[in-house]
């Protein structure tokens, strides 16, 4: 017996003992397609070469340098590259080592901001239902999933949650998406009203909802109208793009596609593809002068941020994507993903919905399709399937979010960029494979 404490603290788990490409080998020899990167962490897959070549070489110049002490180049260059990419208007990049912590760092940094530029009363967070921002306490009380909230909820700071844009559950019969997308945002300015105009400091949402949800897609013009909103009222939108960003989504950032940028922008995962853990915040020139021309720093800091070794994982990985084109291949990748859901589960009485973009799509499950109720959450519908998945070789990520204040199930699905057809065609046979074991143990 391990000593080493896992999640689920009763763990019959599979030892993972080699990865290459979309493929984790486990101890025994087993194969697993690796159709979830984890959790959207691995989008280069495993093992590759280039990445390997750069961290050894890392290795051979310098592993650490206390930031209180040292820059380093490869820090700057990574930075350099990542605000040379940036949505528009962000100026500064803040390395820490994952996305919770960058997440605290964001929340920080827009406190600090409003304190800087003498509006200390602003001290109110409103997020969304059914979100999640890390599991840090900061990050833990900005998220709305209540699965996850709840034992410590005496321990959060208090935040404000409106409700998620999510069509599928949300849009009214008759009314167009455009419409349901203006409602969705309203709520943001009823919420900012009801707490003071001047009280608000933060809107934080993740642009394609991921984990809780299962990759939700916002209805069009809902981000464009809570950016009116946030500047309006003279609050910061955080966009958390720790799972939908740095390409998963088929742009860069997801926010590109909003055609909307954000004052701080929160990524990770995706940013060193699983080579080294690193989180970032991206943050406005606005932000860093009221700090620069106020107490002349950001009052936070943690002993690994600016790491060089998780540094230079993001720069090898982020070169990589540019340099094999690799957003081309999530875009067709993801429309073929698209087309095998469809045809798997398009007329699947089980399955309510299907979307996503880019390489990160989902199907949520249903015991009715008419009425789109949930199954049972007893049935853990969630967690058969994963466990189906496993034991056919396919690593997908579902999960049990909550729905309107009950449990249901979905199923992401965020291969590597690198994945093939054959690949795409394998995870839609496996995954149906899965599913229909899933249900028919519970007898539907
Ligand atoms: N934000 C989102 C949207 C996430 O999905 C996650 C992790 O799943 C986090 C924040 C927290 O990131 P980490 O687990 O790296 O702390």
């Amino acid at each position: 017996m391990t000593h080493l404490l896992h999640r689920s603290i009763q763990s019959d788990l599979p030892v993972a003992a080699r990865g290459e490409g979309v493929f984790i080998y486990d101890r025994d020899g087993k194969v697993y397609l690796d159709a979830s990167g984890g959790a959207a962490v691995s989008s280069l897959g495993h093992g590759h070469p280039d990445v390997l070549k750069a961290l050894h070489a890392q290795l051979d110049t310098i592993a650490y340098a206390h930031t209180g002490f040292f820059t380093t180049e490869v820090a700057e260059k990574l930075a350099d590259r990542l605000i040379e990419d940036a949505p528009e208007g962000l100026d500064k990049v803040y390395l820490v080592s994952g996305g919770s912590e960058a997440m605290e760092a964001a929340l920080k940094m827009a406190r600090q901001y409003f304190v800087e530029t003498g509006q200390p009363g602003r001290r109110h967070v409103i997020a969304r239902r059914q979100s999640y921002h890390g599991n840090t306490l900061g990050a833990l009380a900005a998220g709305g999933n209540a699965l996850r909230r709840t034992q410590f909820s005496p321990l959060l700071i208090e935040t404000h949650h409106i409700a998620p844009c999510y069509a599928y559950r949300h849009q009214h019969e008759g009314e167009s998406l455009e419409n349901y997308g203006a409602r969705a945002a309203g709520e943001l300015e009823d919420k900012i009203l009801e707490l003071g105009e001047d009280q608000v400091m933060a809107f934080v949402a993740e642009p394609v909802v991921g984990a809780t949800s299962g990759a939700v897609p916002p209805a069009p013009g809902y981000f464009r109208k809570i950016r009116e909103i946030c500047d309006r009222y003279g609050v910061l939108l955080i966009l958390d793009e720790v799972m939908c960003g740095m390409g998963r989504t088929g742009t860069l950032h997801a926010c590109e596609q909003e055609g909307i940028s954000p004052d701080l922008l929160v990524i990770a995962k995706g940013l060193g593809g699983g080579y080294q853990p690193i989180g970032a915040v991206l943050l406005s020139g606005r932000i860093f002068e009221a700090f620069e021309q106020g107490s002349g720093f950001f009052q936070h800091g943690h002993t690994y941020m600016g790491h060089p070794m998780a540094a230079a994982a993001g720069l090898a990985v982020q070169d990589i994507i540019r340099r094999d084109n690799l957003l081309a291949n999530v875009m067709a990748m993801g429309a073929h993903l698209t087309d095998c859901l469809a045809q798997r589960f398009g007329q699947d009485p089980r399955v309510g919905d299907i979307r996503g973009r880019g390489l990160f799509q989902a199907i949520e499950l249903v015991e009715n399709k008419e009425t789109k109720a949930p199954f049972d959450p007893a049935f853990k519908i969630h967690a058969r399937i994963k466990r189906e998945a496993m034991q056919r070789g396919l690593m997908v990520y579902p999960m049990g979010g909550t729905i309107d204040g009950r449990e249901g199930d979905h199923v992401l699905i965020a291969p590597p960029f690198i994945a093939t057809k054959t690949d795409i065609e394998t995870i839609v046979d496996r995954l149906g494979a899965a599913v229909d074991a899933a249900t028919q143990s519970i007898g539907r």
